[in-house]
């Protein structure tokens, strides 16, 4: 492996193209007229829902493992996650012919675990909660020599997540104004390190749901916070930034112009509204950037704005029940 060094560069995130580009999909950007009408402004979608596994995270993981020595490859790879983290990890090990184990929590709903094992990854129930699963996790790396691959707080995974940032510029070299879904703040990290160097004007928004924005209250704090985890419809976004944060939060602080947060049935609307004007399922984390524009919380936005869509796993139970609570009409877009 290449010796842990400081945070990405424009140089890193250049490096992975190639990486990112064998395993996961060059995604369409995709001009939304109705919705442009709608708020007054072009309005590009960059489809990652449509990425590999579901979601973006397909991209750092691959830059990451890709990184890994010839005898950390042999002895494999270990992470813990029950979402898109753990599909991306199963899904990129697999495809580069190596060993992963991904350490769930004996709670987690059996679909989850059958969609990790589908992927070639050997799931390991451990625990009663996600802590006890990360202890879990944490002791086999040490046990079995296993290299962890984490979710957001690493260079190769900020600089793979980076390459949807050269894209957006490739596909709208006039781009004013990207929103982009924030958690752990791997993904808007990459994309506005590739943003804000080539092109330093953008304005760069992140996007979270309002129920423990743990990002967004770090921020105002000015230092790493904690905060209990709450049930979100975006539970892509849900969880915490780390007290030990290296990489995001410094990066977010220094290059993001803006984190603000939406509201469950603010997500939900966005949900009903892509699926229903523009044919697209969007998980609740990855369509908080379209609710935050549909409610106007983004100003100014500019001539010309992206939207990143950065997942489209959501359970047909929960896309059912969000379409039934839903107060969208379908009138926003037309
Ligand atoms: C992980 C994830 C995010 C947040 O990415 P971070 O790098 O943690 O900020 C957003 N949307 C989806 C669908 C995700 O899976």
């Amino acid at each position: 492996m290449v010796e842990p060094r400081g945070e990405p560069t424009l140089d890193d995130v250049n490096r992975a193209r190639r990486v990112v580009a064998a395993v996961a999909r060059r995604t369409p950007l995709f001009h939304a007229d109705t919705l442009s009408e709608h708020v007054g402004s072009a309005v590009y979608l960059k489809l990652e829902n449509l990425q590999r596994t579901g979601s973006f995270k397909v991209r750092g993981a691959a830059n990451r493992i890709a990184a890994l020595s010839a005898e950390e490859r042999a002895r494999g790879v270990i992470t813990v996650s029950t979402g898109n983290h753990a599909r991306a990890v199963a899904w990129v090990a697999h495809r580069f012919g190596i060993p992963a184990t991904i350490c769930m929590s004996r709670r987690v709903p059996r679909g989850k675990v059958e969609a990790v094992r589908a992927l070639g990854a050997e799931v390991l129930l451990c625990g009663e909660s996600y802590d006890e699963a990360a202890l879990e996790c944490g002791r086999l790396e040490r046990e079995r020599g296993l290299t962890y691959i984490p979710p957001f707080d690493d260079p190769w995974v900020i600089a793979g997540q980076g390459t949807i940032g050269l894209e957006l510029l490739e596909d709208l070299p006039q781009i004013d104004t990207a929103l982009v879904p924030l958690s752990g703040g791997g993904l808007i990290s990459g994309i506005a390190l590739v943003l804000k160097s080539l092109k330093p004007g953008v304005r760069v928004v992140g996007v979270s749901q309002d129920r423990a924005p743990v990002m967004a209250c770090s921020l105002k704090a000015g230092r790493p916070i904690e905060l209990p985890e709450e049930e979100t419809l975006a539970d892509a976004l849900a969880g915490g930034i780390g007290l030990d944060n290296r990489y995001t939060f410094r990066l977010v602080q220094r290059l993001v112009d803006d984190v603000v947060v939406v509201r469950e049935e603010e997500i939900a609307d966005a949900i009903t509204l892509a699926l229903q004007e523009l044919h697209l399922v969007v998980e609740g984390g990855g369509a908080v950037g379209l609710a935050a524009l549909l409610q106007g919380r983004v100003q100014p936005l500019g001539q010309n704005v992206a939207v990143v869509l950065s997942g489209g796993n959501i359970d047909l139970d929960r896309l059912q029940q969000v379409l039934a609570c839903s107060g969208h009409s379908g009138g926003a877009s037309r």
